[in-house]
């Protein structure tokens, strides 16, 4: 079977990848399995930082290569955390720490001022040098709670309100999350665009 390196050491992924992958007979390996260290994200967008990623798994391992880089973008904050979500309250941060960050970032800020949606990017890359990488994005819009509501996801999830439904992303299903998130919808992109 084929195998594509995954730029990420993250295990949820590495599970939704393998199952929408594995239908089209590849094997998608995370990039740990070959010893690549996490690249440098030297980006100041998502879709350089996804490249970056690819890039560097590709060049590591001599395999095509798929990355994924994702994080919320917050209307009131200019768009802050983006691409430091997961090091909004500094290296190391827990998801709590990020949350309470932002939480308090946004102390003073009305309901109808706090828009926001989560990205994501997906790059695949045949080989290191891939003059035209794939690139899919997904957003997913939402508004920032004034306290964690639920249990389930991760990261931001406990207080990212999805209106229409009256839930946090964090009370959703795990698939009804994966269906509707911006992760999920990069990925169906994904997969109408594969051309290995
Ligand atoms: P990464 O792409 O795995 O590095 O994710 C970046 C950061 O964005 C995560 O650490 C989370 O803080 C946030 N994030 C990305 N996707 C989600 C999500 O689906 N729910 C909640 N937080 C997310």
């Amino acid at each position: 079977m084929k195998q594509i390196v995954l730029a990420s050491g993250n295990k949820g992924k590495l599970r939704e990848f393998n199952e929408l992958l594995g239908g089209l007979d590849f094997e998608v390996v995370p990039q740990s399995a070959f010893s690549v260290p996490d690249a440098d994200e030297t980006g100041l967008s998502f879709v350089e930082n996804a490249i970056l990623k690819a890039r560097h798994a590709a060049r590591l391992t001599g395999l095509p290569s798929l990355s994924d880089d994702s994080g919320l973008e917050v209307d009131a904050l200019k768009g802050a955390p983006g691409i430091y979500s997961a090091r909004f309250a500094g290296q190391g941060a827990t998801d709590d720490d990020n949350c309470d960050l932002l939480l308090e970032k946004l102390r003073h800020i009305p309901e109808s001022e706090r828009t926001a949606r989560f990205q994501c990017v997906l790059v695949f890359m045949r080989h290191e040098t891939d003059p035209t990488p794939l690139i899919c994005q997904g957003t997913w819009e939402g508004r920032i709670l004034f306290e964690p509501r639920g249990e389930g996801g991760f990261g931001y999830d406990p207080l990212f309100w999805l209106p229409e439904q009256g839930l946090s992303s964090a009370e959703l299903a795990p698939e009804e999350k994966n269906r509707q998130s911006h992760r999920g919808r990069a990925l169906a992109q994904l997969m109408q665009r594969f051309n290995p």
